[in-house]
C-alpha cells in the first residue's frame, strides 16, 4: 500500500463499496482517505448502562448481550428488524428500519457485544436504532477516542457506515510508516515540540488520548502553514532573482519641485515611511511588486502621485488605475489641481472618453509626451501603448481581477513595477496568506486634525431626528449623504427604494433651501460626472446615492453619511461608506439605519461599526462573521482551501510557520541542504501545479 494505492484494496473497501464511495464522496486513493480528517470524536470509554438511559439521547456505548433478535412487519410490505440488549441493569431495544439479511446474519447474538449507538427513550422504553456492534474481544483497545466521519445517506443506506470507514483507516494507519515519510527538518520538529507525520497521522485518526489529538492537530496545521509560506517564499526568490525591472536610481527635480513647492500639507510619518520603502524598491534593477495598505482618508493618493514623479524624474511614464469612473475622474480632477503649476502632462481615459481626445492620447502615450494617464479598465485594451511605462498603480486593488493586472505587466517589455493601493483592511492572518508574494507596506496613521466619526445605531422611529439633525448640520454648512442599498438579486426592488427615498427626501428637503442630487449605477457616464461635480462644488446639499460612492469619493466637506436599511450591508461595506466623511476638519457623523428586527449577524455588524472606526478590528470581526472565504471575494475563495488550518484561529501558527520559512530561505533559498530534502521533495510532489493561490501577483 502507498499513497496512490486504490481505495478498493483497503480492508473493508472492495470494489462495489469502492464505486460509491469515489462517486459520491470524490474519495479515490489512500492519499484521499489519509486526510478525509474526522469530524468529530466519540468517548467510548466510558459505558453506560441500561439503567442510566432513562433521559439520554446522546451517543453512548454499552456492554452487553444481544437476545431475542426478530423481523416484524410494520406496514405493508415492510419490516423492521428487532433485538433485546441486555446488561445487568435492565433491556434495551435495538431496531433496524432498514436492513439486508447479510446484516441480520452478522448480528452476534448471546456472545458479549459492545454497542454504540443513539439511545432514545420514548414512553419509558428505551431503544437504540442502527446500533454499531462490536464483539466484545474484537475491540481496538487501544484508543479510547473513535473517529467520527462526514458520511452521506446515501452510503449509510448501503452499508457503508461509520464502522466501514473507521475499518478502512485503521487498516491504513496500521501501515503508514512504511510508506509516510517526515516532510519537516527534524531540528524544526525538535524546536518547535511538534508530532512526526506518521504520529499526528495515526493521532488524528484514532488518537490515543486528548492530549495527542491536540498535539497531532496542531502539528498537521503547521504542515500546511508551512508549505503554504514555502510556496510563496519561493516564489518571491524567484521572483526577485528573475524579475528584472527597471530600476529609478535618481530622486530628480520633479519630485523635489513639486515636495518643496506644491505639496499641500505636510506628510504624515507614515506616508513618509512608505514612500522611503517605495523608492528603495524601484531604485533596483528588480520589478517592484508591493501592496500599499492604508485605512480609508489616510492619504494614499498622495503616496501614488509622488510615486509617480519619481518614476518621471527617470524618465518613465506612469499610469494610474481605478476601478470605477467616478474614482478615476476624482483621481484626475484632484491631480490635475495639485500639478497645475508644473509642466506634467496628465490626462484620463475611461470608457466614455471620446474618440477623438482617446486617439490624442493613443499617441501621446506612444511618442512619450503624456507623463501621466489616469483611467479605468479602459487602460488595458491593446490599443493602449506606452513609450515607456514604468510605474502601474492600482487602487482599491480588490476590484480587480488578477487577468486584468497581468494585463498591466506587459505594457512595458521589461514589467513596470507595481503599486496595489487597498483601503479593504484584512486581517493579519489573511494577509499573511494571501499577500505572501506580495511586499506590503502599510499606512498605519491618519493626517493630523482628524476628528474620529461618530457613528450612531437608528431606528425607523427616529427617522424624523435623524432627518432634524441632517438639517442642522446643513445650516452649519456642511453636507449630507443618504446611501440605499443596491444588491444585484433584487435590483428592480432597490431602484424601487432608492426612488422614493429620494422622493422623500426631496418632500423634507425642499428647494429653494436645499438641492437634492442622486447618483446611482445605472446612470449614464456623463450624468455621473455632473451628479458628483454639483455635489462636489457645494451646490447640492444632499446626495442620494447607492454604493457605487463607496470606493474613493472625496468631498471634504460632507460630514454626515446616513446609511438606509444597513443591517443589508456587509461590514467592510459599511467601513468603505463611512470612510466617505470624515475627510476634513469638521467633526463627521455616520448614522445606521435599521429596521427594528435585526438578526443576530446584523446587530453584531451595526454595534462593531458604533463601537470602533478602526478598519482592521472591523476586517477581524468581518473574517469572523463571514469566514475567511467571503473577504476576499467569490473569485479568489480558493485561497482558504486549507484541510484543517483555520484563518481566524491559528495566527500563531501562520506565524510561526512563516517565520521558519523565512529563516530556511535566507539560509539555503534552494533548499539544497540535506535536512531539506525531503522538504523540497514533498513540496515539488504535493504543491506544485497545485497551488492556487499563485495566481495572486
Ligand atoms: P485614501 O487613502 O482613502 O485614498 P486620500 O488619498 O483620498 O485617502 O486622502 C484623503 C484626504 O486626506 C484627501 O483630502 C487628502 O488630500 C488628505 N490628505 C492626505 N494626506 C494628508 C496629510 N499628510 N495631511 C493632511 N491631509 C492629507
Ligand atoms: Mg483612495
Amino acid at each position: 500500500m502507498d499513497l496512490n494505492t486504490p481505495i478498493e484494496y483497503i480492508k473493508g473497501i472492495g470494489p462495489e463499496r469502492a464505486k460509491l464511495i469515489k462517486s459520491t464522496l470524490d474519495l479515490h486513493k489512500v492519499e484521499d482517505f489519509l486526510s478525509y480528517y474526522p469530524i468529530r470524536y466519540i468517548d467510548k470509554s466510558k459505558f453506560y448502562k441500561v439503567s442510566e438511559l432513562t433521559e439520554v439521547t446522546h451517543e453512548v456505548s454499552l456492554k452487553g448481550k444481544i437476545t431475542d433478535l426478530q423481523e416484524i412487519p410494520y406496514a405493508k410490505g415492510k419490516t423492521r428488524l428487532v433485538a433485546k440488549f441486555r446488561d445487568e441493569t435492565g433491556t434495551l431495544e435495538l431496531v433496524w428500519f432498514q436492513f439486508s439479511k447479510w446484516l441480520k446474519d452478522q448480528i452476534p447474538i448471546n456472545i458479549p457485544v459492545v454497542i454504540f449507538g443513539k439511545a432514545q427513550s420514548f414512553n419509558h422504553l428505551v431503544s437504540m436504532s442502527h446500533p454499531e456492534i462490536q464483539k466484545e474481544e474484537k475491540q481496538m483497545n487501544t484508543e479510547v477516542l473513535f473517529p467520527v466521519y462526514s458520511n452521506s445517506e446515501k452510503l449509510t443506506k448501503r452499508g457503508i457506515n461509520n464502522r466501514v470507514f473507521q475499518q478502512a483507516l485503521f487498516d491504513i494507519i496500521s501501515k503508514l510508516p512504511s510508506f509516510i515519510h517526515e516532510n519537516l527538518p527534524a531540528n524544526l520538529l525538535k524546536s518547535l515540540k511538534l508530532l512526526s507525520r506518521v504520529e499526528s497521522l495515526q493521532n488524528i485518526h484514532f488518537p490515543k488520548n486528548e492530549r495527542l489529538l491536540k498535539a497531532s492537530d496542531r502539528r498537521l496545521k503547521f504542515e500546511e502553514a508551512f508549505f503554504f509560506q514555502l510556496g510563496y517564499g519561493l516564489k518571491k526568490k524567484h521572483h526577485k532573482t528573475n524579475n528584472v525591472g527597471n530600476p529609478f536610481p535618481i530622486v530628480g527635480d520633479y519630485f523635489n519641485d513639486f515636495y518643496k513647492n506644491h505639496l499641500p500639507f505636510e506628510l504624515t510619518n507614515a506616508q513618509k515611511r512608505v514612500l522611503k520603502e517605495i523608492r528603495n524598491d524601484m531604485k533596483l534593477p528588480i520589478q517592484m511588486n508591493r501592496l500599499l495598505q492604508g485605512d480609508v482618508g489616510s492619504g494614499k493618493t498622495m503616496v501614488a502621485l509622488l510615486s509617480m514623479l519619481m518614476a518621471l524624474d527617470n524618465n518613465f511614464q506612469s499610469c494610474l488605475m481605478a476601478p470605477t469612473e467616478i474614482l478615476a475622474q476624482q483621481h484626475y480632477n484632484g491631480l490635475s489641481e495639485l500639478l497645475q503649476d508644473t509642466p506634467i502632462t496628465l490626462k484620463l481615459l475611461t470608457g466614455s472618453t471620446k474618440t477623438k481626445e482617446r486617439r490624442l492620447i493613443h499617441s501621446m502615450l506612444e511618442d512619450g509626451s503624456l507623463n501621466i494617464i489616469v483611467g479605468t479598465h479602459a487602460l488595458l485594451e491593446d490599443k493602449v501603448k506606452f513609450k515607456n511605462l514604468g510605474l502601474a498603480i492600482i487602487d482599491e486593488q480588490h476590484r480587480f481581477g488578477v487577468a486584468q493586472r497581468a494585463k498591466l505587466w506587459a505594457k512595458n517589455h521589461i514589467p513596470p513595477h507595481i503599486l496595489v493601493m487597498t483601503a479593504t483592511p484584512i486581517p493579519r492572518t489573511l494577509a499573511m496568506s494571501f499577500y505572501s508574494d506580495l511586499e506590503v507596506s502599510v499606512i498605519d496613521e491618519l493626517p493630523m486634525g482628524r476628528k474620529p466619526i461618530i457613528t450612531a445605531h437608528r431606528k425607523e422611529k427616529d427617522r424624523g431626528f435623524v432627518y432634524h439633525f441632517a438639517k442642522d448640520e446643513i445650516a452649519k454648512g456642511r453636507q449630507v449623504y443618504f446611501v440605499y442599498p443596491l444588491i444585484e438579486e433584487s435590483e428592480s426592488l432597490d431602484y424601487k427604494n432608492l426612488n422614493e427615498g429620494f422622493d422623500k427626501i426631496k418632500d423634507y428637503f425642499p428647494l429653494p433651501d436645499y438641492d437634492v442630487v442622486m447618483l446611482h449605477g445605472k446612470m449614464k457616464p456623463e450624468e455621473k460626472d455632473a451628479a458628483m461635480q454639483y455635489f462636489a462644488s457645494g451646490k447640492a446639499q444632499i446626495m442620494v446615492a447607492t454604493t457605487v460612492i463607496e470606493v474613493g469619493v472625496n468631498v471634504p466637506n460632507a460630514s454626515v453619511m446616513i446609511i438606509e436599511s444597513s443591517e443589508r450591508f456587509g461590514l467592510s461595506q459599511l467601513h468603505q461608506l463611512r470612510g466617505r466623511v470624515g475627510r476634513g476638519a469638521e467633526q463627521s457623523y455616520c448614522i445606521l439605519m435599521t429596521s427594528d428586527k435585526l438578526t443576530q449577524q446584523g446587530r453584531t455588524r451595526i454595534k462593531t461599526m458604533v463601537a470602533t472606526n478602526d478598519g482592521f478590528k472591523i476586517s477581524e470581526v468581518d473574517m469572523e462573521l463571514r469566514g475567511p472565504g467571503d473577504i476576499m471575494g467569490t473569485q479568489q475563495s480558493g485561497i482558504v482551501d486549507f484541510k484543517r488550518l483555520d484563518l481566524v484561529q491559528d495566527g500563531n501558527i501562520i506565524k510561526a510557520a512563516k517565520d521558519c520559512v523565512e529563516k530556511i530561505l535566507e539560509i539555503d533559498p534552494f533548499l539544497q541542504y540535506p535536512e531539506h530534502i525531503a522538504m523540497r521533495n514533498y513540496y515539488s510532489q504535493q504543491y506544485k501545479g497545485k497551488n492556487k493561490w499563485s495566481k495572486i501577483s
